[in-house]
């Protein structure tokens, strides 16, 4: 990787549908793959940060039908909810697409449609199924759990008709070949195997159409069959290509998605068949690259109960940034959720971290170390290239930071990697208690290296907590920046305590 040509890599959420308000759990999501995306570019990376909306959904028009409001202008203002997020969750998205509104869309769907029929994966034939309307999916009996869907507890609506049905069942040992020869990864390694279970027991070809009347109308037609829209996920899954220009203007396509060295989709656990089988099968048939990295999260529960609009068991993320601000609401979800399995929230949880951490760990090594530079050095920036004495452990850990943070993010594990930030704030901390600088007197031999040492690790924690918490980042920065006239500012709390002592 030379600096004329810096790795490329595309890096996508799901589409979440618009039937209702933003929850907790697609912002984890966000913020995940925000972290990613600026650490990826803070090495020098060209990275392109795409999510959207998934708008064409019966759910929506259902949802928009109990509302008592058109399906456009339902659609429109939850939509709007979810690009809402970006600015006060501090999300350095480069791109959305809404799949309803966005004009480059339906002609990518359009063109993978006649893909798929170029290839002879396309047939049509009567189907009847189980169909959750929750899920936009089918479910075999087998699947279900006393007759209802297991994600929904809902009896799923039977269904006949003619549809379009994808030759799934032809791409079955090519994609497990993709999923087990390195070309596409799906981290963590217990959902890859999950759906190589999901491949052993064999793939049916997929109805990827439904009739108009059922989808009342909404939905991107099929080409060439008025009396069928293309199935809500077949479209939704398309947005990936369709937003780089995919059967419209390709030049994005090209540098984002062929030419790209990582194509990264992020994804919660119930819709990875989608898209470590669906998808995949969809790119094979139409002769595109696939993608290199499937990283899977799983859910988060709001008080031990399971995040859910029907029972009234959901939090807005924005209440929480504007209760406890944008750096504790990300803290918690970088730090607490495990790389595998559902974490709970509750806001005492986040409250505790940011205390804990932000406040007294990160908060305090700041506080001490500006007001010691304004006690001991008349707020004079230390200046120094000898190391503090005793320092050596403090230095190792800061040295050791890099390799630990690159490697968790490699593992996709934000908890690893938030934890080896926190281990450095901890080292900073002993070295400061065990030094006890401000014991010293003006003309200590060792004050200035002392507090060099301290302003400095400041700075390096700044550094690797930027894709993380780039808000509080840029506090502790400006914390540690002489002025013009060469003054360091006056301390003030980088973060302030959010729950009682
Ligand atoms: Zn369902």
């Amino acid at each position: 990787m030379s600096m004329e040509d810096p790795m490329t890599v595309y890096l996508t959420t799901t589409l979440p549908f618009v039937n209702a308000r933003p929850h907790l759990g697609f912002v984890l999501e966000l913020v995940q793959a925000d972290v990613l995306a600026r650490y990826l570019r803070g090495r020098g990376a060209a990275v392109r940060l795409h999510t959207g909306t998934d708008d064409n959904s019966l759910k929506n028009v259902l949802a928009a039908e109990t509302a008592g409001v058109g399906v456009r202008e339902f659609v429109d203002a939850n939509a709007a909810a979810f690009t809402a997020l970006a600015q006060p969750l501090s999300l350095s998205i480069d791109s959305v697409i809404r799949t309803s509104a966005d004009p480059r869309h339906r002609p990518g769907v359009e063109q993978l449609w006649r893909a798929g029929a170029a290839a002879g994966d396309l047939y049509r034939r009567h189907y009847e199924g189980l169909y959750c309307v929750g899920c936009e999916q089918f479910y075999t009996p087998g699947e279900l759990v006393d007759g209802r869907c297991p994600d929904h507890g809902t009896a799923p609506q039977p269904v006949a008709e003619n549809n379009w049905f994808f030759r799934l069942s032809r791409y079955q040992d090519e994609v497990r070949r993709v999923l087990t020869d390195g070309t596409v990864r799906i981290e963590p390694i217990e959902r890859r195997n999950e759906i190589l279970a999901f491949l052993d027991a064999g793939l049916e070809d997929l109805s990827i159409s439904r009739s108009v009347a059922r989808a009342r109308g909404w939905g991107i037609p099929v080409p060439g069959d008025a009396t069928q829209v293309v199935y809500v996920w077949w479209d939704a899954l398309a947005n990936y290509i369709t937003a780089l220009g995919y059967g419209t203007d390709e030049t994005e396509l090209q540098r984002w998605w062929i030419g790209a060295d990582r194509r990264i989709h992020l994804v919660g656990k119930g819709v990875l068949r989608f898209h470590a089988v669906y998808w995949l099968a969809a790119l094979l048939s139409a002769g595109l690259p696939l993608p290199t990295e499937i990283l899977v999260h799983d859910y988060l529960t709001l008080d031990g109960k399971k995040i859910s609009k029907s029972t009234g068991n959901v939090i807005d993320p924005l209440d929480l940034v504007e209760k406890y601000g944008v750096d504790a609401v990300r803290w918690w979800l970088l730090r607490e959720p495990p790389r595998l399995g559902d974490a709970d929230f509750t806001e005492a949880r986040l409250v505790h971290r940011a205390d804990d951490e932000l406040a007294n760990g990160l908060g305090n090594l700041l506080n001490r170390t500006v007001s010691l530079v304004h006690r001991k050095l008349d707020g004079r920036a230390p200046s120094t290239n000898s190391l503090g004495p005793q320092s050596e452990k403090l230095y190792e850990a800061l040295a050791a930071a890099d390799a630990r943070i690159e490697s968790a993010l490699g593992d996709y594990d934000f908890r690893a990697a938030t934890e080896a930030v926190r281990a450095i704030v901890a080292a900073a901390n002993r070295y400061v208690n065990d030094i006890r600088p401000w014991e010293f007197d003006a003309g200590h031999p060792d004050l200035e290296a002392v507090l060099a040492t301290l302003w400095e690790s400041c700075r390096a924690i700044a550094g690797h907590l930027t894709p993380f918490l780039p808000d509080l980042a840029a506090r502790v920065t400006a914390q540690c920046t002489p002025t013009p006239t060469g003054r360091v500012p006056l301390p003030r709390p980088v973060q302030r305590r959010l729950g009682a002592a």
